[in-house]
């Protein structure tokens, strides 16, 4: 039974007519339930005078408005104590999550029993989907409070691994658990992977020798879906690194890696995934970079239709040599971390993906963002190893270098720090990016 090769290879291979076909079924069926049972759905279709019998081919979802998470923040508690997205009674909800907050009032993510079933079934598939099987020894090192993606471990339970729920531990406790149960995967996100591997080191275990991690999966931040940063985490801990892709309003992880690692598939038979222009609100193509937009074709309790997500990425619908069908995405940020400078998008993931490659440095690093002169200008703060001959002036027009050929335009200035001096290693999400647009900066 551990043999197999998919979690559900009628489901993950079916070929993209049938794939497409299903969906237009649920989206036809979700739509009209979220018209007959969500206050805001019925309100908003109707002022933009579609009814769900409008709905005959996938592309009719152009016909709806989209909502964000200003929708739900206005909606929530309206009506209800779930409010006029949620098309449910609340008896029919088992789980809420909420959102970290980190952009504003936090938003709930109501889930039915059927729901979060699916959910975890989805789950299941993502974490075979990376090779996990029921003889592995699984650590959850995710937050349990409140966060979608504490909920995730039942999926690895549901698989039939031996789940350890190690929630935010303290690095010196998390250690103990890797070392005295030699678990062989663990989930976390990018920079605590990072964090803890050097951690390990300080405290004389070798990641490599000394623990049995085989694969490490990561979500919360873009790092694992830049080559560099992956690969440098692979490096230190001996392991494969997959990424995986979360939405509070959704699921714990609404797209995963494979064995290929070049973008994450993404379960579309359960979400409908558009790109759009971030400014006109144009749909884009395939392989056109734009945010995404997604629709849940399976969730009851809360469907989410034309949910504008402010991730910035482009969808791949071609072939994948693992052989499943679900397209794929590839993220480059978030909408709110990017900024223009001379009429160019920057993310802070391009940064980072240079900042990581380059030698002789140690790939911490801090963006600021400033005006000067009314215009938009970047700064990037580094880290020298202690060990590199260059001089601080060959390092800093190095890296600059690099930044304007990856990104089109220079940094103002790159400036060198010694070895820890950034004092950006950090146990939870890192802050590298600090915005000072606005106020005066001197450069
Ligand atoms: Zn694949």
């Amino acid at each position: 039974m551990s043999e197999k090769k998919y979690w559900n290879e009628e489901l993950e291979t079916m070929p993209r007519e049938e794939l497409e076909k299903c969906q237009l079924e649920d989206l036809k069926e979700i739509i009209n339930f979220a018209y007959e049972n969500a206050p805001y759905y019925k309100r908003s279709f109707d002022e933009a005078g579609v009814r769900p019998e409008d709905i005959h081919e996938l592309s009719d979802i152009q016909k709806l408005p989209y909502i964000d998470k200003k929708t739900q923040r206005d909606t929530q508690g309206v009506g209800s104590f779930l409010g006029e997205l949620c098309a449910v009674p609340e008896e029919d909800v088992i789980f809420i999550s909420t959102s970290s907050g980190s952009t504003g009032v936090p938003t709930m993510s109501p889930f039915t029993k059927k729901d979060f079933d699916e959910f975890q079934d989805t789950e299941s598939r993502w974490f075979w989907q990376v090779g996990m099987r029921p003889k592995d020894r699984y650590v959850h090192a995710l937050n349990f409070s409140l966060y979608v993606g504490g909920p995730d471990v039942i999926g690895a339970q549901n698989l039939g691994a031996l789940c350890i729920w190690g929630g935010t531990l303290p690095s010196e406790r998390l250690l103990f658990v890797l070392k005295t149960y030699q678990p062989t995967i663990i989930w976390t996100s990018p920079s605590y992977a990072w964090y803890l591997g050097e951690t390990a080191i300080k405290n004389g275990i070798d990641p490599k020798k000394d623990l049995s991690i085989k694969k490490i999966i990561v979500a919360g931040e873009l790092g694992g879906s830049i080559d560099s940063t992956r690969k440098a985490i692979e490096e230190l801990w001996g392991a494969e690194v997959y990424d995986f892709y979360g939405l509070s309003d959704i699921f714990g992880a609404c797209a995963a890696m494979c064995e290929a690692k070049d973008g994450l598939h993404i379960a579309e038979n359960h979400i409908l995934v558009e790109t759009v222009d971030i400014h006109t609100g144009e749909i884009l193509k395939p392989g056109e970079i734009g945010e995404l937009v997604f629709t849940t074709l399976r969730k009851h309790a809360r469907p989410l239709i034309r949910f504008r997500t402010g991730d910035i990425g482009w969808i791949d619908n071609t072939p994948c040599s693992c052989g499943r069908t679900h397209g794929r995405i590839h993220i480059s940020g978030r909408k709110d971390d990017m900024f223009i400078v001379s009429a160019v998008n920057v993310f802070p993931s391009d940064i980072e993906a240079v900042v990581r490659e380059l030698g002789g440095i140690t790939g911490e690093y801090l963006i600021r963002i400033f005006e000067k002169d009314y215009t938009c200008k970047y700064a990037v703060e580094i880290e020298r190893n202690n060990d590199n001959p260059e001089t601080d002036e060959e390092i800093s027009a190095k890296v600059s270098a690099a930044l304007k050929a990856r990104i089109g335009v220079k940094p103002s200035a790159v400036i060198v720090h010694p070895d820890g001096g950034l004092n950006t290693r950090s146990e939870h999400k890192s802050r590298r990016i600090i915005d000072e647009r606005g106020q005066t900066y001197n450069i």
